[in-house]
């Protein structure tokens, strides 16, 4: 049989789960499989929640050799796309882990996340929507240089992002903008708001179909927060808005400072005072505190602005062109992320730190305006500027100081992420930040 008559091999369905590396991981089944595994899912164990991004197992951990569990796949989240230019389609389907009896297990970080946006709903009535602006580079190619932010820096790589945005669109992602960002090779690609767990769902398709398509090529799509020491940084702005009961736009004051109703600013207070603690969630990698640094238009400091991508949390503008109701846009941007963070986990902890503020009735915190690196120290303080820890042990250690967020996370799941994360930093020891960075650009 030739190659052209050869029939194509049976598709597989990918049932997958997210560990604290920010890795997808899981175990493919014949369609003929699938009815089965939707009713008692598929094998798991716990020690995976431990393995790092270098294909070893944390050690000390946990778990230890003994245990099992399911990955019972969401219907919901089923990523299918055959325009990724693989052979078979790409078919995708997230699910939550659960012990042998289907009990959620208290470890899994997308049901941390449903129990977060929970929370937040019976505390407070408001459901979260979300979207995930995602940028990354392309490496590997032979594509010719091109002028940042260009149209022809889109229209080299012809092909890849048409073929990215129909796929992402064939799998129900609902992209919206791709764009050839201020970095070399950098694109960032955006999809439309969405009930906040689904957004982290299209977020982990997002990371796996543009990697996919891009290998496809024969090249590669980082994610890593900085490919080089002195590279544009690789961003992830989590966007955030909320609704009603109703379905009404919840967050908005036109009255309010920045147009913040008051539960949005309690909201934003709450994430502001707890950001050092969240930080290792959101950014959770050493290359990440080479992008968290003033003038980098990242996150540096506990603040809050409107339109300044500087901030930590920005309040982002909204259109009146064409008649566009303000309310309905009206949105906030948490820009401390990256891609080397889980984004069930990443969410969970913003979610949980602004249900604080909400539950204590924060007041708004200051919006500022202008350069805190040029402010004096006094001047920093009164409006609320911290500078961010600066390193991914200060970040950890900040978590393990702040008893409210510990308190949000089962002990056996910060036990499991403290051990992950250190696994990481000792695995690079010894290496000089150009050595990291070229090897997270080539593991995210
Ligand atoms: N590349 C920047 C970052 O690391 C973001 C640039 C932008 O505002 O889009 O977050
Ligand atoms: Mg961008």
């Amino acid at each position: 049989m030739t190659q052209d008559t050869a029939p194509l091999p049976a598709a597989l369905t990918g049932i997958v789960t997210t560990d604290v590396s920010a890795v997808t991981r899981g175990r493919f089944v014949p369609a003929s499989r699938l009815p089965g595994v939707m009713e008692s899912g598929i094998g798991w164990l716990q020690a995976n929640l431990s393995l790092t991004p270098f294909g070893t197992i944390a050690d000390p951990n946990p778990w230890g050799s003994t245990g099992d569990l399911r990955i019972l796949p969401d219907p919901g989240a089923r990523f299918l796309a055959r325009g990724t230019g693989s052979e078979t389609p790409f078919d995708m389907m997230i699910g939550n882990i659960t012990e042998l009896d289907g009990t959620p297990w208290p470890c899994c970080t997308r049901s941390m996340l449903a129990d977060a946006l929970g929370a937040l709903h019976a505390a407070t009535g408001l459901s979260m929507t979300a979207a995930f602006e995602h940028e990354f580079q392309l490496f590997g190619h032979d594509l010719p240089q091109a002028h940042v932010l260009s149209f022809a820096g889109l229209r080299r790589a012809d092909g890849f992002a048409a073929r990215l945005v129909s796929a992402l669109s064939e799998a129900g992602v609902d992209p919206e903008v791709i764009i050839s960002e201020f970095g070399r090779d950098q694109f960032e690609i955006t999809h439309a708001p969405a009930p906040a767990l689904a957004a982290a769902d299209r977020s982990v398709a997002i990371r796996e179909i543009t990697r996919e398509l891009a290998r496809n090529l024969g090249w590669q799509a980082s994610f890593a927060p900085k490919t080089a020491p002195d590279a544009v940084g690789n961003g992830l702005h989590i966007h955030f808005s909320f609704t009603d009961d109703s379905g009404a736009p919840a967050g908005f004051d036109p009255a309010g400072p920045g147009r913040l109703s008051a539960k949005a600013g309690a909201f934003c207070a709450g994430v502001l005072r707890h950001l050092p603690a969240i930080l290792p969630m959101t950014a959770s990698s050493v290359p990440s505190y080479l992008r968290l640094k003033p003038h980098g238009w990242s996150a540096s400091y506990t603040w809050l602005a409107e339109q300044d991508r500087e901030a930590s949390l920005r309040i982002c503008p909204t259109v009146s062109l064409g008649g566009k109701d303000p309310a309905k846009q009206f949105n906030i941007e948490f820009r401390a992320a990256d891609s080397t963070a889980n984004p069930y986990l990443a969410l969970a902890a913003i979610v949980r730190a602004g249900l604080e503020g909400l539950r204590a009735e924060l007041p708004v915190p200051p919006l500022v305006t202008g350069d805190p690196e040029a402010m004096s120290p006094q001047e920093r303080a009164a409006k609320g500027l911290h500078r961010l820890p600066g390193t991914l042990p200060d970040a950890l250690a900040a978590l393990a100081a702040d008893p409210v967020v510990s308190g949000w996370f089962p002990p056996v799941l910060l036990e499991t992420f403290h051990g992950e994360k250190e696994a990481e930093i000792a695995h690079l020891a010894g290496m000089d930040p150009e050595e990291i960075c070229r090897l997270y650009r080539t593991l995210f």
